[in-house]
């Protein structure tokens, strides 16, 4: 069932000439976890902030279980929404502690406000004493109260704003895991915010990738992943090789040999042949293969990455197993398992 939609949501905020986000349009269902991402500057927080009722656009509505809280003049207030914010600084009340952090949030709510804190707190997996105040806790906990205080008040859906970039490399991996679990567990919608691909690759069940104020795709990981629609969206997402190639009926040209392919004949014009990494696989010398001089190699541990140039130089990168040896002037041949075609004109 679908919780929260978007629909063609604008907003330029007055002193800029140039658009924050522009006609932005999406649904978000009931009790999953969509990433917001894009570079600085994409729209990312100005999107939350809409939503949440911080902002007003300038044109679009929303609609959230199944009520329109933003259209025209018309804007629920923000406390009116029932939409749960952490910051990305959690902002919790320092003078407070954290049981009372969490009855803070709680104030609309009626019922027993310290039974119910304290299951949150629970919840978010705080055994420490309630009683403490937020600087005698770690970041990890201070998150986890901040996300008890948005929680607590059993919102319809929940906005994180960058929820892990206070966290070092080596706590990430852990506290994204945890979060997606109490999240999953809590059964809130959540929405977060990240310009890190790697949060919304393990974290989300669906992502929506932002540039320049309008959407470029929205869709769940491995799609965006492996069939991203433009170029842009397939970058954002690590590295993609880039070779020319000349249609004939029977494949194209490019300046790593020929390639048999029956989408040539669909085109005119010579097109662009994107491929990731580790969508090219290297293979024993034969003619039907695409090669390429070896240029270079690096060693990572668990793979290896395989430069080739072409005559003019130009270079690809490939993704290959550690335990490949390879000399110094090889040709290397390949196949491409993956790949993208566009017109280059
Ligand atoms: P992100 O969160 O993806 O980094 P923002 O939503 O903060 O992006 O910003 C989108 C665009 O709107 C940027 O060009 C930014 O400079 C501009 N912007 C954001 N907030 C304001 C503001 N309060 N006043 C004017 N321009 C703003
Ligand atoms: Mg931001």
């Amino acid at each position: 069932m679908i919780i929260l939609s978007l629909l063609e949501i604008t907003k330029t905020y007055s002193k800029s000439k140039e658009f924050a986000v522009n006609k932005v349009s999406f649904d978000v269902e009931e009790g999953e976890i969509l990433a917001l991402v894009g570079e600085s500057g994409s729209g990312k927080t100005t999107l939350l902030r809409l939503i949440a009722g911080l902002e007003h656009p300038d044109a679009g509505y929303i609609i959230l279980s199944g009520q329109k809280i933003v259209e025209g003049n018309l804007s629920v207030p923000a406390h009116e929404r029932k939409i749960g914010m952490v910051f990305q600084d959690y902002a919790l009340f320092p003078h407070l502690t954290i049981l009372e952090n969490v009855k803070f949030g709680l104030k609309y709510v009626q019922g027993d406000r310290e039974k119910i804190a304290k299951e949150t707190l629970k919840l978010v997996g705080l055994k420490e004493d309630f009683s403490k105040y937020p600087h005698q806790l770690s970041g990890g906990q201070q998150q986890r109260v901040a996300l008890a205080r948005a929680i607590a008040p059993n919102p319809k859906v929940l906005l994180l704003d960058e929820p892990f970039s206070n966290l070092d490399a080596m706590l990430k991996d852990q506290v994204r895991e945890e979060i997606r679990q109490i999240i999953k567990r809590s059964g809130v919608t959540a929405i977060f915010v990240t310009h890190d691909t790697r949060d919304a690759l393990s974290t989300a069940d669906r992502i929506a990738i932002l540039h320049k104020g309008y959407l470029q795709q929205i869709d769940v990981p491995q799609v965006l992943y492996e069939r991203p629609e433009n170029p842009y969206v397939a970058n954002f997402f690590g590295k993609m090789n880039q070779i020319i190639g000349v249609p004939t009926v029977e494949g194209f040209y490019t300046p790593f040999g020929f390639m048999k392919d029956d989408r040539a004949k669909d085109f005119k014009n010579r097109v662009r042949i994107l491929f990731r990494p580790e969508h090219a696989l290297i293979k024993k010398s034969h003619d039907q293969y695409l090669n390429g001089k070896l240029f270079k190699v690096a060693y990572f541990g668990d793979h290896q990455i395989v430069k080739l140039a072409d005559e003019d130089g130009k270079r690809i990168s490939i993704k290959t197993q550690p335990n490949k040896k390879f000399n110094p002037s090889d040709r290397v041949f390949f196949t491409l398992k993956e790949f993208l075609l566009e017109e280059a004109y």
